[in-house]
């Protein structure tokens, strides 16, 4: 039977309007301050612009405050650093996000090191980094949590599962490990010095694949029955494609994520919930995203 398709699309929509209806009640119960999401821009990078204008669209569709700021690609590090600690500071900016990557010639480790881990929305800083390792509240880069929410949704059961993550970025494979883990499944995470790849990728319930290579797992590395979500965006002759072979791995997995419209569409969705959960931690109403 052939596998139930994940629509990202549909998820992220209503992580959206849960959100929105969330601010409203935000801005209703402090005097009309709705949460506010800065995003920092260096050059123009044709991609980046895209990525940022989505971002700073769907912000404002929610009904949060966008506030941008744009700048040259010569901007020295100090000025961008100057930037962050006054963003740091203000107190209408519940969020910061720096659009990756930076211009050669700035410490991109630096820049991220700045951003107070309370309104670090990517959740890229040791202190985000380590309470998430930790399993203690923090903030929770997007993609891994728009993963976890597209598991929940499709009904998965992560618990004593074992999940294997194809992948070792800080910003994908790392952070889901820990968010897997903390849901009590088993882990492994594989890079390019695994052995057996496809042996491992077998044993898994729950397989993610965020490498970047185009259709690399194949039906044979699945394991029937599997849920496989696919992080992979590729950009290929055949238009954009995922880390997984889609049209074969659907035969023998019980689950799939499309590319494009899985995963994708999760990222910007889970940015507007970061950004209200800094708002609300900031305010002491919650803890901002939980670790587990
Ligand atoms: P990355 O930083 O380049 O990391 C890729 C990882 O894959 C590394 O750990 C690398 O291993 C591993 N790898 C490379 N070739 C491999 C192979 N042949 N076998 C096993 N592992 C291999 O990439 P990333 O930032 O995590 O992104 C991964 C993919 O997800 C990309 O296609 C990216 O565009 C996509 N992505 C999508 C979204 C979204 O919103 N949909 C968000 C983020 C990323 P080593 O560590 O050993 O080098």
């Amino acid at each position: 039977m052939p596998a139930r398709i994940i629509d990202g699309k549909a998820v992220a929509a209503e992580v959206r309007s849960r959100v929105a209806e969330e601010v409203q009640e935000f801005a209703a119960t402090h005097g009309g301050r709705v949460p506010g999401l800065a995003t920092v821009l260096v050059g123009d990078d044709p991609a980046s612009q895209v990525y940022v204008s989505n971002k700073r669209k769907q912000t404002e569709e929610v009904g949060m405050r966008s506030i941008h700021h744009g700048l040259d690609a010569a901007t020295p590090e100090g000025e961008l650093l100057a930037l962050i600690a006054e963003l740091n500071a203000d107190d209408g900016v519940d969020g910061i996000l720096v659009q990756l990557p930076l211009p050669d010639g700035i410490d991109q480790d630096a820049v991220i090191g700045t951003i107070d881990p309370r309104k670090d929305l990517d959740g890229l800083t040791a202190g985000s980094a380590g309470l998430l390792a930790q399993g203690r509240p923090g903030l929770v880069p997007c993609t891994p949590q728009g993963v976890m929410e597209l598991l929940r949704h499709a009904g998965v059961e992560v618990q004593c599962a074992e999940a294997v993550i194809v992948g070792r970025s800080i910003l994908v494979g790392r952070p889901l490990a820990s968010l897997l883990l903390n849901a009590s499944a088993t882990v492994t995470v594989c890079h390019s010095r695994t052995r057996d790849l496809a042996e491992v990728c077998r044993r898994a319930d729950v397989l993610v694949a965020a490498v970047g290579s185009p259709r690399l797992v194949t039906a044979d590395w699945i394991k029937p029955g599997a849920a496989v979500i696919d992080v992979g965006v590729n950009r290929t002759d055949d238009g954009l494609v995922g880390d997984v072979d889609f049209e074969a791995v659907k035969e023998i997995a019980g689950a799939i994520t499309p590319v494009p419209g899985g995963v994708g569409p999760m990222t910007i969705a889970m940015l507007l919930s970061n950004t209200l959960r800094a708002a609300n931690a900031r305010i002491g109403r919650s803890p901002a995203a939980a670790g587990a």
